[in-house]
């Protein structure tokens, strides 16, 4: 099981067609906006990149509620700090073959994709100097240490996740309890799990490159 084709949800496949695919580039020009897209470096699970490049997309439903976010986070003296957005499916099939951990890393083949589907995002909190907020957990550890109401970590991580969860939950996004980084838009399945070829500029590299 390598190909997005052995998915067991309709993909879409293809050159971008407006009013379908709708995804909707995030740039740094968008105020309280920072991106570190993890996936584009070694920094991430894998310990190598699994984008040829650091473009950021989400689905026009969910651009929005991301803006409220950096709006709602501004006069508390914080910005965003994105780590992943969409993800195409073949990049899940990636991580999934690299680290197959149910509840953790999401099978392709059951769907529950959403960042595939261009409605999830994975940040942090920043102040601005452009610092991390603590969070107690780094994005992307599996530990339990990184659920929401874990209580091992410090007060002062406690208290700035429960921000990050206060600002996201006021600006209409959903919570993941085991990912203290992951949102998404409610009811995902409504939006179309995507292959990277709905973009026009790709993230994946070219196949056996
Ligand atoms: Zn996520």
């Amino acid at each position: 099981m390598t190909g997005f084709q052995d998915i067991h949800v309709p993909v879409q496949t293809g050159k971008p067609q407006l009013g379908i695919s709708m995804l909707v580039e995030i740039t740094p020009a968008m105020p309280g906006i920072e991106l570190a897209l993890a996936y584009a470096t070694p920094e991430n699970l894998t310990g190598q990149p699994i984008y040829r490049r650091a473009g950021c997309y989400l689905h026009a439903d969910a651009v929005p509620l991301l803006a409220r976010a950096a709006v709602l986070a501004q006069p508390l003296g914080y910005r965003l700090k994105i780590f992943d957005a969409f993800r195409p499916v073949e990049a899940q099939w990636a991580l999934w073959n690299a680290f197959p951990i149910p509840g953790f890393v999401s099978d392709p083949r059951t769907g529950s994709v959403p960042h595939c589907r261009g409605v999830a995002v994975d940040l942090t909190l920043i102040d601005f100097q452009g610092q991390e907020l603590d969070m107690g957990t780094g994005f992307d550890d599996p530990s339990a240490k990184s659920w929401h109401g874990d209580t091992e970590v410090s007060t002062e991580a406690q208290r700035n996740r429960y921000i990050l969860l206060g600002i996201m939950s006021a600006a209409g996004w959903d919570f993941y309890a085991r990912e203290w980084w992951h949102y998404q838009l409610f009811q995902p399945r409504r939006y179309p799990v995507l292959s990277d070829s709905v973009l026009a500029s790709g993230l994946m590299p070219p196949a056996g490159g």
